[in-house]
C-alpha cells in the first residue's frame, strides 16, 4: 500500500509504503512553533518506508536539536516530515499524505497542550518509556 503527497507548492513529492508504526498527536512547543498550529498530527514510519519521489533538490533540513531533522520545501516553505534519528523513525505529517486514513492512538507531550482534546485517547505527559520518556499518563 502506497500513499503519495506533496509540499504546499507541489514541487516535492513524498511517498510512503506499507503501514505506519504509530499515529497520534504531539503537543510539544517545538511542534507548535514550527508548524504554526496548536498541535502536530504525526504518522511514524521506518525510514526505508519513506521516499522523496520528486523534487529532492528542493528539500532542506533544519535541525534545532539532535532528535529532530525537520524537512521542508525551499520553494514554498511547506513542511514535509521530521526525521528522528535517535528513535529510528520518520514523522511524515498526516497532512503531507492526505490519502492515509489518520487513526490516532495517543497524545504525546500533553503536559504542554494549549488545545485540550477530550477524545478518550491516552494522554502521555511527555514520551512513552520505551522512547526514553517518563511514560506518565495525565488526565484529560
Ligand atoms: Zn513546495
Ligand atoms: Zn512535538
Amino acid at each position: 500500500m502506497k500513499h503519495t503527497g506533496t509540499c504546499f507548492c507541489g514541487a516535492v513529492e513524498v511517498q510512503v509504503t506499507g503501514a505506519p508504526e504509530g499515529m497520534g498527536y504531539c503537543h510539544c512547543g517545538s511542534c507548535r512553533s514550527w508548524s504554526g498550529g496548536p498541535v502536530n498530527a504525526f504518522t511514524l514510519w521506518q525510514p526505508k518506508a519513506v521516499q522523496i519521489t520528486s523534487g529532492s533538490q528542493y528539500v532542506a533540513t533544519f535541525k534545532k536539536t539532535a532528535m529532530s531533522q525537520r524537512k521542508y520545501c525551499v520553494k514554498c516553505g511547506g513542511h514535509l516530515m521530521t526525521n528522528h534519528p535517535t528513535l529510528g523513525l520518520v514523522d511524515v505529517f498526516a497532512t503531507t499524505i492526505p490519502t492515509l486514513a489518520f487513526m490516532p492512538g495517543v497524545h504525546v507531550n500533553y503536559a504542554e497542550a494549549v488545545l485540550p482534546m477530550r477524545d478518550g485517547l491516552p494522554k502521555l505527559k511527555d514520551f512513552p518509556a520505551e522512547l526514553s520518556g517518563s511514560g506518565e499518563m495525565i488526565a484529560e
